[in-house]
């Protein structure tokens, strides 16, 4: 909180607090130590907001102002509150706007507290940084990433607090780093303070994104994030700029976890060199995760997404961006897709299994960071039972071929043990929190059967007292009674009051008589009064010891939550391929394409049944190589190349492609300047972007590449236009050598082919009938 009046005075900690009551200081203290997040300081069943903190968040969430107590100076201190149940919203929506939120509990129930309550910050929650279901997309990764300079290029480390996974990648040059950051699309990113220079690319790339420029980090953090990892970070070999990142994402990380360790789950470095390159502009322009409108409605990952749980589909959004450029793994991938597709009722039954499996691979990290609730485990519990349905499954399948891909899965480890642990302690939908009760099944733990019996059968302990007392004294109108305020007690009337026991003790007189009790009672009432809290207490910490033996098997659980990714993709890819007729691609080290009967998977989809005219896009790479496409409007031009890219990418991803056949001489790198389009947004003129991007194409294409290019050179005027559009044909013809498509509207263009071996020309047909025009959507030599 900017406290203006408080930077000029000495940094006393006492005279900070001055004037502010001790539950104030506590605040105070926590804004100390977090100064950049707003403090969601618990009072009760409220986080309120004090000071500068509840101005900013008033505003983005629209709470009402109010005033709670007075500064140091007198003044009233600005204070706003939400509800402690509904808070993950209001987090929700503060991450949105990109704030950092520290929360400060209440560190003990304040009705067994005498005095102030402790209170410490026990989390940081910020957009890279966040474990909250309702601040998260279940179907996509949210990796806070760290930027450092290596070289002539960067490091960069992408870590998901989620699930533990780090991903390391060296950016050889800024158009390799805007393509991981585009296909990471972070919300956070830490750019330290000597990669400065790339902050403007980074808010380019990532207008959304929130910058944390020249953080600070702590070293203490740091030293003990990498003491714990240290093995496994070197075993990596990373170069210094890269272990810098990591050590930046995970420190900055473990700060938002002050009391438990940050999880390090698998390092995975990635590298342009055997990845195909996608460059953000392809991943837009071919609308690969979501359409230029933003929608993920209509885009190439929502036609594809066939999986069955979240861990499935994130996988799949990766491999969508992130496909390969190494053939056996590309087949290997295809393998696996192949035998799913051939296999329709052992996919069928897979599929099934896995509808409604929750989120393994999060809750496991939950597990690890101590935040997992009953219903988390209860999930797990269930997770298990179904992992252990598809290894027999999987065991129950047959396969003619003794090479299947799929017979090594058969021996996944399913965890048994634990799932054996968690049944027989759960009730059958544990609660959402720990504080209630209702956790654990009878059975399970004896004391905890006995305190639940005692606050149960309480009333038939208190009837077997009476009795005995009654027989013990003589007193047949002897009577054990209980009252709210004074608790049990035994009433005796007067006439009997001379032959009450020595032990008594008189508690009260009523009108017709007296209250004792007796050591006995007392304990009684004890047991009574406190079984039932005792029994909470008791499961709340049988449930504490559960998820700290559960916390050791993590590594297990989040390797099989992988495990049911990867079958849930490959199922997911079979389906879509059965669905729309899809073939499998043969992917080979050739540069030449071959692609028949191709269609636009989006667009075939959208248009009516029988409506969508598949073409035959064949260049060999050497002879022909470069295609001049022409054609006029409307006539399906664009079409017709980006789903040549989409099939390049697909078949890379590991997937089965839209077309008759294919096979693709595997790509290095994929680029795509098709629909220029103003970016406003990044404060570029269209012209602009198209020459960004064409500078982008030329200095990065290499003789592997496939660019597509449409209509360059709209951005100006025709002669300025046509020379543009001339030498970029030119030199990716000459120079380059790649495969490409380039449509054009200057016809003049398609002279190069008289001049040229590897350029030939191709028409995308429309007739004339009459008045009207016949688009043919036919691509023709
Ligand atoms: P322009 O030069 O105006 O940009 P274009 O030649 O690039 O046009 P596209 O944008 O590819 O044309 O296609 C125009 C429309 O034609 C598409 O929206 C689609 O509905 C339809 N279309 C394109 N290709 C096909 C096809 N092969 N079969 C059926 N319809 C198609």
């Amino acid at each position: 909180m900017s406290r203006t009046r408080e930077t000029n005075e000495p940094r006393d900690p006492s005279g900070k607090t001055k004037g502010l009551t001790p539950v104030m200081q506590q605040l105070v203290r926590a804004k100390e130590q977090y100064p950049d997040a707003i403090i969601f300081f618990r009072l009760g069943d409220f986080y309120e907001l004090f000071f500068d903190d509840a101005k900013r968040a008033s505003e983005i969430l629209g709470l009402t102002l109010t005033k709670r107590g007075t500064d140091e100076f007198g003044e009233p201190i600005p204070m706003a509150g939400v509800p402690h149940h509904a808070s993950a919203d209001y987090l929700a929506r503060l991450l949105e706007a990109g704030e950092k939120v520290a929360i400060c509990e209440q560190m003990a129930d304040p009705s067994t507290v005498k005095g102030i309550v402790p209170r410490e910050v026990v989390r940081v929650v910020s957009p890279g940084l966040c474990l909250e279901a309702e601040s998260l997309d279940e179907k996509r990764d949210n990796p806070l990433v760290a930027v450092r300079v290596d070289g002539e290029g960067f490091a960069v480390a992408g870590y998901e607090l989620t699930t533990g996974r780090l991903t390391v990648t060296s950016a050889r040059s800024a158009a390799e780093l805007v393509a991981d950051l585009a296909r990471l699309e972070p919300r956070e990113v830490l750019v330290s303070e000597e990669a400065r220079p790339v902050e403007s690319l980074v808010r380019a790339t990532l207008p959304r994104a929130t910058l944390r420029l020249g953080f600070e980090r702590s070293s203490a953090a740091a030293e003990r994030v990498l003491l714990a990892h240290d093995e496994r970070l070197s075993a990596e070999t990373l170069s210094a700029p890269l272990r810098e990142a990591c050590v930046d994402a995970l420190a900055y990380a473990q700060v938002s976890q002050p009391s438990v360790d940050v999880v390090l789950d698998r390092v995975e470095r990635t590298s342009f060199d055997d990845e195909l390159f996608l460059d953000d502009a392809a991943v837009r322009s071919l609308e690969l995760v979501r359409t230029s409108s933003g929608e993920k409605k209509g885009s190439l990952l929502t036609l594809l997404d066939e999986t069955r749980t979240a861990m499935g589909a994130r996988l799949l959004r990766r491999r969508l961006l992130a496909p390969r450029a190494h053939v056996p793994t590309i087949r290997r991938r295809l393998d696996l897709v192949e035998a799913f597709v051939l296999d329709v009722a052992f996919r069928t039954k897979l599929r099934t299994l896995l509808g409604g499996c929750p989120d393994l691979e999060r809750l496991a990290t939950r597990v690890s960071l101590g935040v997992a609730t009953p219903r988390d485990l209860g999930a797990i519990r269930d997770v298990l039972g179904v992992a252990a349905d598809v290894a027999q499954l999987l065991r129950e399948r047959r396969p003619e071929p003794t090479d299947d891909p799929l017979v090594a899965l058969a021996e996944i480890d399913v965890v048994a043990d634990a799932r054996e642990r968690l049944a027989s302690a759960l009730v059958e939908a544990p609660p959402p929190n720990d504080r209630q009760g209702g956790i654990l099944r009878e059975g399970f733990d004896p004391d905890l059967d006995a305190l639940r019996s005692t606050s149960d059968g309480g009333k038939d302990l208190v009837l077997a007292l009476e009795t005995r007392e009654r027989a013990r004294t003589g007193i047949a109108s002897l009577k054990v009674k209980y009252n709210r305020i004074f608790g049990y007690s035994i009433e005796i009337t007067r006439s009997n009051l001379g032959n009450v026991p020595a032990d008594y003790v008189r508690k009260q007189t009523i009108a017709n008589g007296e209250r004792y009790v007796t050591d006995e009672l007392t304990q009684l009432e004890d047991r009574i009064l406190h079984a039932e809290e005792h029994a909470i207490g008791l499961e709340s910490q049988r449930f504490l010891e559960l998820r700290s033996a559960l916390a050791t098997q993590t590594p297990r659980l989040r390797a099989l939550a992988l495990t049911i990714a990867e079958l849930d993709v490959h199922a997911s890819l079979a389906e879509t391929a059965h669905q729309g007729g899809w073939c499998r691609p043969e992917v080979d080290a050739s540069v030449g394409l071959d692609l028949r009967g191709a269609r636009h998977p989006v667009v075939e989809k959208l248009a009516a049944a029988g409506v969508f005219v598949p073409n035959d896009v064949v260049i060999d790479g050497t002879s022909e190589r470069l295609a001049v496409i022409t054609g006029p409007n409307m006539a399906g031009k664009s079409t017709v190349m980006r789903q040549t890219a989409i099939a390049v990418i697909l078949a890379q991803m590991g997937s089965f492609v839209p077309a008759r056949s294919a096979r693709i001489g595997c790509v290095d790198r994929l680029f795509s300047r098709v629909g220029a389009s103003d970016d406003l947004s990044r404060g570029q003129s269209t012209f602009m972007v198209e020459m960004r991007e064409t500078a982008t194409i030329l200095r990065h294409a290499t003789s592997r590449s496939l660019v597509i290019v449409d209509e360059i050179g709209r951005g100006t005027s025709t002669y300025d236009g046509l020379a543009i559009a001339w030498a970029v044909a030119e030199h990716l013809h000459d120079a380059i050598g790649c495969r490409a498509l380039f449509a054009t509207h200057y016809h003049e263009i398609c002279e190069l082919a008289a001049t040229r071996a590897g350029v030939g020309n191709w028409n995308v047909a429309a007739r004339e009938h009459g008045e009207d025009v016949i688009f043919l959507h036919q691509l023709m030599p």
